[in-house]
């Protein structure tokens, strides 16, 4: 080998080695990421933890298997699901759940809780927006460290993706990513792809367990109709509606009511209601980080919700939110999920009172907004070793 040849060896052995490096920084990031535990401290209300498993057996043994928080009250009653991080990058979800798990005592009826519904998409990321890979809470005991998630499952759990995704049982005809966005995969199949397993497993618990009304917490960007409201299909609207006035008259916010459209397939509000007794209600509440023209989709931005190119949107008039220099901080939208699901379960058992909910100790929104939200998360170094789940 002459010298020239032997120095663009060198050369490529030196990028070969760079691209090695920088590879396994990444993957060693994404790798902690996939694998890092947050501890949920069971509050005095939880009385079993049990695996989505346990009504789809094809989860059994896979990332999209995830913990169910079941909180029995005293007296018998209705039943409630709650779900979260069905869409993994709108954490307001998230930390709704979390302080109905942390704090709520039911004195009447069930509460059953999913925090992260869509497990292997709390596990993802979507590098090329850069997305942050977690974010911190504060709280009275320090930081609560939390995985930001993506909106589909992984393809590490989930692969290969097909052409088009074909609906069960409808079979209209989807975008082929939404094969792995839990919703878009209702009802389900025990045996479908792995989504479709998570979300009939949902289905299972509501038709075992005879739920009256199921939950579907969301967050929606500022710049897209359908946000800052309750999403009802015919059968909810009743109930939809007086929670929306309701929480308007007492506690000064909005969150209207959008109609389920029933040519539009796999989305909890249209199927939950098409297969099963339950009521399903989806609610959003804005999340401007994921608007697509922002500054960068930092950790600040993700819980301040402060933005100036929105603000200057706002000014336009584009958006679909009032929005100004104070942002859409995190407590608003974690104080409005808590707020418009409480009113629900008030609306509906005041409805159907031989069904009725009732629940203690869950802040309202303007109890969020002032205390902040981690002032309901308890520490896990603190709590009973056995009242500690990892998710
Ligand atoms: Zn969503």
């Amino acid at each position: 080998m002459d010298i020239k040849m032997s120095r663009v060896w060198t050369i490529k052995a030196i990028f070969l080695v760079i691209v090695a490096v920088v590879m396994a920084i990444g993957g060693l990031q994404l790798f902690k990421h996939r694998h890092y535990m947050m501890p949920i401290v069971a509050g005095p209300g939880v009385t079993k933890v049990v695996k989505l498993s346990d009504y789809s057996r094809g989860l059994k043994g896979t990332m999209a298997d995830t913990n169910v928080f079941f909180l029995e009250g005293k007296e018998e009653g209705g039943k409630m699901l709650l779900m979260a991080n069905t869409h993994a990058n709108e954490p307001a979800a998230l930390l709704a759940a979390l302080i109905f798990i942390e704090n709520a005592e039911v004195e009447k009826g069930t509460l059953i809780i999913i925090p992260q519904f869509n497990h292997s998409a709390s596990r993802n990321t979507k590098p090329g927006d850069g997305y942050p890979l977690y974010f911190e809470i504060p709280t009275n005991w320090g930081k609560k460290k939390i995985r930001m998630g993506n909106r589909d499952a992984s393809p590490l759990d989930q692969w290969p993706d097909p052409d088009v995704y074909i609906h069960y049982p409808e079979e209209q005809l989807l975008s082929f990513i939404d094969v792995r966005n839990t919703n878009r995969t209702w009802p389900g199949r025990a045996n479908g792809p792995l989504m479709e397993r998570v979300t009939h497993g949902a289905m299972e618990i509501m038709r075992q367990e005879k739920v009256d009304i199921a939950v579907d917490l969301h967050g929606a960007e500022t710049m897209f109709p359908v946000t800052n409201c309750i999403v009802a299909p015919d059968k909810s609207v009743r109930i939809a509606t007086m929670a929306s006035l309701t929480v308007k008259a007492r506690e000064h916010f909005d969150s209207h009511v959008e109609p389920s459209p029933s040519g539009f397939r796999g989305l909890s509000h249209r199927e939950i209601g098409d297969h099963s007794d339950t009521l399903p209600f989806l609610l959003e509440a804005p999340i401007p980080f994921l608007d697509q023209p922002t500054g960068p989709k930092t950790e600040k931005l993700l819980l301040d919700g402060k933005d100036p190119f929105l603000l200057s949107l706002s000014r336009k008039g584009k958006l679909f939110v009032s929005y100004d220099e104070t942002g859409w901080p995190m407590e608003k939208r974690v104080g409005q999920h808590c707020s418009v699901a409480l009113e629900l379960l008030r609306q509906y058992s005041r409805k159907f009172p031989q069904r009725e909910i009732e629940i203690r100790n869950v802040p309202r929104y303007a109890e969020v907004v002032k205390n902040g939200v981690g002032h309901y998360y308890h520490d896990p170094k603190k709590a009973d070793k056995d009242k500690v789940y990892h998710n």
